[in-house]
């Protein structure tokens, strides 16, 4: 749905670009990926593209909200289109292998923090960590990393 992602783009005020366009197929079709996935997903189709240049709109995509930057602690940084829900993730231990998890209660309910300090929130990270159902079927040998 290309011309979907224009409208995205024009919406907040970013050229659009081939680049731009593919890097956000690739986060389409692949959430929760890292910058070397995303790389080699845009120059699977795009040869032409640079490494750089999917660091530039990467940034740009993320800077303007349209790409949501994730990196639960010691894992590399992943990107996803879905923004703004305040979803939670749940990271594999072993593999590193993330899913999204709904708000607990409702509508981003974890907004609502039981004191605030008196900071403006508008944002709550959860990450819960364990181990996905692919690792937990592998053999112990080859299981970790
Ligand atoms: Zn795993
Ligand atoms: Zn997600």
């Amino acid at each position: 749905m290309t011309s979907d992602f224009e409208a995205q783009l024009r919406a907040v005020s970013l050229r659009v670009t081939r680049p731009r366009l593919a890097v956000l197929a690739a986060l389409r079709d692949h959430p929760h990926v890292d910058t070397d996935t995303v790389i080699a997903l845009v120059r699977a189709d795009h040869p032409a593209v640079s490494h750089q240049a999917v660091y530039d709109v990467l940034r740009a995509l993320t800077d303007t909200g349209l790409v949501r930057r994730i990196q639960p602690a010691g894992v590399t940084a992943r990107y996803e289109m879905r923004v703004r829900d305040n979803h939670h993730h749940v990271v594999c231990r072993s593999c590193g292998e993330i899913a999204d998890v709904d708000c607990a209660v409702g509508n981003a309910p974890c907004l609502t923090a039981s004191h605030d300090h008196g900071f403006v929130i508008d944002e709550a990270e959860v990450v819960y960590w364990g181990t996905c159902p692919e690792c937990l079927t592998r053999p112990e040998e080859e299981g970790t990393r």
